[in-house]
Order: structure tokens, then sequence, then C-alpha cells
């Protein structure tokens, strides 16, 4: 059985479970596959039972301190970096999962860390600013099929973007590290510092919410991604 939790502090845990309950369901109407269990995880306790983790969206700063409040910081760290568990984080979830975060007014915040690169947090502005647009993301595409994928739409609510990779030296571990892969870019496909989507490891992280949409491709290519990793395990 594989236990898949999603971080319920605050933000949008509930939308979450709900696409990994209907993603989970897609996958067992196919091959053999083992019985997934969905937990809300707010203890230490209960994140010690998960095989992964997502960390929804809502607010970093707020679901930092409730971390801390609650004793998950550590083990959320852990969990991450120690256990190197299959953990996703959208938006504000994304946030926590930088090992930089550009700074705000009101300061810094406690990050959990596991992706090596800065984030700037609401690149795009404030609510009002908010947007759903259509992107490609060719790493959705299963089996090299060439069929054109079509696009997901990307709902970006006070979005942070990956705006720089921090160097090895500056990560201060002599560790070799699992490469950054790129997985879709807004607005521009070009290079550049405008990255919405990229995995390191066993950390994934999407700048906008796929589980404020009726689109369950990424839930259920990121549960796919869990249950091979837990079975290598
Ligand atoms: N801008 C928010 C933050 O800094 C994230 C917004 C979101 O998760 N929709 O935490």
């Amino acid at each position: 059985m594989a236990t898949i939790g999603v971080l319920a502090l605050q933000g949008g845990f509930a939308e979450h479970l709900g696409l990994l309950k209907r993603a989970a369901d897609h996958l067992s109407a196919g091959a053999q596959q083992p019985a997934i269990h969905l937990t809300e995880v707010r203890t230490p306790e209960q994140l010690a039972a998960c095989d992964a983790l997502i960390l929804p969206g809502g607010e970093s700063t707020t679901l930092s301190l409730v971390a801390a409040q609650s004793g998950l910081l550590e083990p959320l760290r852990n969990f991450v970096k120690v256990s190197k568990k299959p953990v996703w984080g959208t938006c504000a979830g994304l946030i926590l999962l930088c090992e930089e975060a550009s700074a705000t007014k009101r300061g810094g915040q406690e990050l959990i860390g596991g992706l090596d690169v800065k984030v700037h947090r609401n690149h795009f502005g404030r609510q009002l600013q908010s947007f759903v647009h259509d992107i490609d993301l060719p790493f959705l595409k299963q089996g090299g099929s060439t069929e054109k994928q079509t696009p997901f739409p990307a709902v970006f609510i006070r979005a942070p973007v990956v705006d720089k990779m921090l160097e090895q030296q500056r990560r201060q571990t002599d560790t070799p590290r699992p490469a950054i892969e790129i997985l879709a870019r807004y607005p521009s496909t070009g290079e550049g510092d405008n990255i919405v989507a990229l995995r390191q490891g066993n950390v994934f992280g999407t700048s906008f919410h796929p589980e404020l949409t009726d689109d369950v491709r990424i839930h259920v290519w990121w549960l796919d991604q869990v249950i091979k990793a837990t079975r290598e395990n």
C-alpha cells in the first residue's frame, strides 16, 4: 500500500485530495497497482506514515509559521532531504521547497528547501493579476507518444517563478545533487528566469494550481511517478 499525504495546515489541501482521489481511481483502473491511501497531514506522526506528500498553495509565510508551531518544519526537511521521499509543491508549496526565496517587505520566512533554486514570490503581481493560461507540458506525454498534447489550463494566483539556479558551492554540500529538470516556462518558452514547473530528484514543483482545475493529468503523472519510486525502495 502507498500512503499519500497532503499537508493540511492551510490553503488548497481539500482540492488536492479531490484530484488525488480521481487520479488514484484512474490508475487503479489500469495495470496492477498497490492500494493507495490518501490522508491529511497535520502532525509529525501523520507525516511519518506517508510515502509521499503534496504541499498545497496558500500563503507560504502562514504555512511555514503554522508548520513551525506544529513541530513539522524539521520533520518536513527530513522527509524531503534525508528520506528523499517524493514531494510536490504547488505555488506556496513550491516556495517552501526552494532553498531561497526573494525577501518580501515583511522579511524572510523559514523554508523547507530541497530545490537548489531561488524563487521570486508574487512574480505576476497581486490577487487581481491572477490569470489562467494554457501551457504546454511535454513531460505529460507518456510512452514516447508523438500525439500533440492538449495544453494544460494553468491557474496562476499570486504565483511565484523560479528565477535563479544556485551554485553547487553556495549549497554548502559536497554530495553531488540530482540535476534540475526544467519542465515548463511561462510566458516565454525560451531561456530565461520564467520557470513555472521543475523537478530535482524527489522534489517536483509547479507555480500554478492544477488542483483548481478539472484536469487530472498532472496528478495522474505524479502519482504514477510516486508508485514507481515506492516500488524501487
Ligand atoms: N504568493 C503566495 C505566497 O507567497 C502564494 C500564492 C498561492 O499559493 N496561490 O505564499
